[in-house]
């Protein structure tokens, strides 16, 4: 076995393959950018050392800097997770020009599944079924669009060099083929320096099914059975399973053994992923190789109690696999949930934040907890925001099903929005239940998964209330410490005030709503008119957000959490985020309502679309702003003159910022 390895990631996957080194007595280097410095997975390994500033591009991509860091610090191999360097040939070649083993495939099993086209081509001669479609070489129009009228609509143009959804089209109607070519092309152009596409039957809610594989050098290939990944949003995978719900023996044994003809059609060594799109009908197609270690092995661990990285660090060290496909089994089933920072509500947009309070449930055989982020970490907008990945495992669907709900209620996240809740939903869905999963699922299913959300209830309004008057008490305290006349009746807050009214009225907005919670001020504590009724409240505020409040004369722990309006409460298992409403700016309510006109989160402006001075109507797109790897569009919310452009293309702008004006005509 190698003595030292170095792993070229962070977050959980840096974490996670630690784990399993140390576990085999190797010694580990973990690199770090300038804000993981003090990141869990600098801690998890044996030593670490910094490799440039927060970009990845400048750090977790820095070959140069991987490569001499693995020189200095002995390692004999470099392990790249997923992401970043893992699919990277280059630098795979660049590791064996350095003398330094490449914990993946050779460059060239990864050169040939980085062609869509070029994949199809060498799947179809190692007889892999393939989806209907075209991937040849006469890419003019007309004959892209003759071919779709054969292979029958609606049709789906991908970019062949793609990858994370960019540059595909589906196309249902002939009439608008020509136009859905010139996008995707455009966009394939954009991304990926290469407009070649390729064109596939656009199956109807479909299964993604996938097949995790592996192949030594001396070789030996087998598969570990597959995962269904159905439940994506965006494309992009939410919960994982393993084994598939409903699939027969026999598809699973021809669907690995065609995973496995795969791999071996391109001299594959190492740890490999074939994802299958599979129809109603059962029938299963190649869609791509994928030549890594992926997000979602955990599942196939946890069914057949392999440890998926010892299997990948024994292969690159040369030995051969360490079972024989008969000697591969599995039993019971479970699920992976990806827990992001990001918001279901708004599109899954991704979110930031500090950590303020993670409570998450108890580890042991049936629960597993892969993370790299712990209470106090920043989520920044440099990378992927995900905070963790909950695996649970049981004897069957059901029985592990209900672990996986009982553990999502158990997870507490302050400090920024999740999907938590959303994915409680997911799992508690009859549908999904009865294993009725496909890759339209959230869509089907949007109604029950995305409630109109109850009025909050009087207790988390009380908090919210109470957060606000203890604020403003606090800050008049602050005011009369450094004011030297700490008696001042100007600085009391007991709701004497010269020439004031003893209440105070609170607007809070929770989308639409608007609510009112008037605080009448008593010697002891607030009485509140709440919509349900009139309410004693009281409390202490704590610095870290967190409250102890006692409404009518019931003590609960409550938290509270404000960001710009934004006011995040939680107390008694209800959770809501609020918008504070100041009434003495007037028409700030309407704005915040719309929340279009400030930039949803930090990021770069990719394009201004409009000048000061323009008329737009409602719903025109102003600005195109970029965070995380994400395009936002920012719309006007009503008809009018674009009064001030506050922002320049390639401008940074920080969450909140006013990006334009937009004020009425006459
Ligand atoms: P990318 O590499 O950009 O992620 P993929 O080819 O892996 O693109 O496809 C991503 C997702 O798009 C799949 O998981 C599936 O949900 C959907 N998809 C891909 N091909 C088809 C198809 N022919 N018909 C219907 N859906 C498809």
């Amino acid at each position: 076995m190698f003595g030292t390895v170095l792993i070229a990631n962070r977050g959980e996957i840096a974490c996670r393959i630690a784990r399993t080194c140390r576990a085999l007595g190797v010694r580990t280097v973990a690199v770090y950018s300038e804000a993981d410095a003090d990141a869990a997975h600098v801690h998890a390994c044996d030593e670490a050392w910094p490799v440039g500033p927060a970009p990845a591009r400048e750090s977790y991509l820095n070959t140069e800097r991987i490569l001499e860091v693995a020189r200095r610090s002995g390692a004999e191999a470099i392990h790249p997770g997923y992401g970043f360097l893992s699919e990277n040939a280059e630098f795979a070649e660049a590791c064996a020009g350095a003398g330094i083993r490449f914990i993946g495939p050779p460059a060239s099993a990864i050169r040939a599944m980085g062609s869509k086209s070029a994949a199809k081509t060498i799947m179809a001669e190692a007889g892999v079924p393939l989806v209907p479609g075209y991937h040849g070489d006469d890419q003019s129009p007309e004959h892209l669009e003759s071919v779709a009228a054969e292979i029958g609509y609606p049709v789906l143009i991908k970019a062949s060099a793609g990858g994370g959804g960019k540059g595909m089209r589906r196309v249902d109607d002939p009439a608008e083929f020509r136009e859905a070519l010139d996008g995707a092309r455009r966009e394939a152009r954009g991304s990926f320096g290469d407009d070649t596409v390729l064109l596939e039957k656009y199956l109807l809610q479909p299964r993604h099914v996938e097949v995790q594989v592996f192949a030594d050098g001396h070789g030996n290939a087998v598969h570990l059975f597959e995962r269904d990944c159905s439940v994506q949003r965006r494309h992009q995978k939410v919960i994982e399973e393993a084994p598939a719900p409903g699939l027969s023996d026999a598809h699973r044994q021809s669907m690995g053994e065609k995973a496995v003809a795969a791999a071996r059609a391109i001299g594959y060594e190492g740890a490999g992923t074939v994802e299958f799109i599979m129809d109603a009908e059962g029938a299963f197609f190649f869609m791509e190789m994928n030549t890594r270690l992926q997000v979602e092995h955990p599942v196939t661990e946890m069914i057949t109690g392999e440890d998926l990285v010892a299997w990948q660090l024994r292969v690159a060290h040369g030995e051969p696999l360490p079972r024989s496909q008969e000697a591969i089994s599995h039993t019971g089933h479970a699920f992976e949930a990806r827990i992001y920072a990001e918001d279901p509500d708004r599109d899954f947009l991704p979110a930031i934040g500090t950590i303020a309070r993670l409570r998450t449930p108890a580890e042991d055989a049936h629960v597993r907890i892969d993370t790299g982020i712990r209470e106090g970490d920043t989520i920044s907008v440099h990378y992927d925001p995900m905070i963790a990945k909950l695996v649970v495992w049981d004897n069957d669907r059901p029985a592990a099903l209900r672990r996986l709900c009982r553990a999502l209620d158990d997870w507490t996240v302050a400090g920024t929005v999740t999907n938590t809740e959303f994915l409680g939903r997911v799992a508690a869905h009859p549908a999904f239940a009865a294993g009725g999963v496909d890759t339209g699922f959230i869509e089907t299913y949007r109604d029950d998964l995305f409630p109109v959300p109850e009025a909050p209830s009087d207790r988390l309004l009380a908090v919210a209330a109470l957060f606000e008057l203890l604020g403003v008490d606090q800050a008049a305290a602050e005011r009369a410490r450094q004011s030297g006349d700490p008696w001042s009746p100007w600085h009391s807050t007991d709701g004497w005030q010269p020439n004031s009214d003893n209440h105070h009225v609170l607007h809070f907005l929770d989308g639409e709503r608007d609510l009112t919670v008037v605080a009448h001020y008593r010697r002891d504590c607030f009485l509140l008119d709440l919509p349900g009724g009139t309410m004693q409240a009281n409390g202490t505020l704590h610095a870290d957000g967190s409250l102890r409040v006692v409404l009518d004369g019931v003590h609960l722990d409550a938290r509270a959490l404000q960001t710009g309006e934004r006011l995040r409460v939680g107390v008694s298992g209800e959770e809501r985020e609020l918008v504070v409403h100041d009434p003495l700016s007037a028409g700030m309510a309407e704005e915040l309502r719309e929340g279009s006109l400030t930039a949803p989160m930090p990021g770069t402006v990719l394009s201004v679309l409009v000048s000061e001075g323009d008329h737009v109507e409602e719903g025109a797109a102003l600005m195109v702003l970029e965070a995380m790897k994400m395009e936002h569009t920012i719309r006007a919310f009503t008809a009018g003159r674009v009064e001030h452009v506050n922002f320049r293309q390639g401008d940074q702008v920080s969450e909140g910022a006013e990006l334009l004006a937009i004020g009425a005509e006459e």
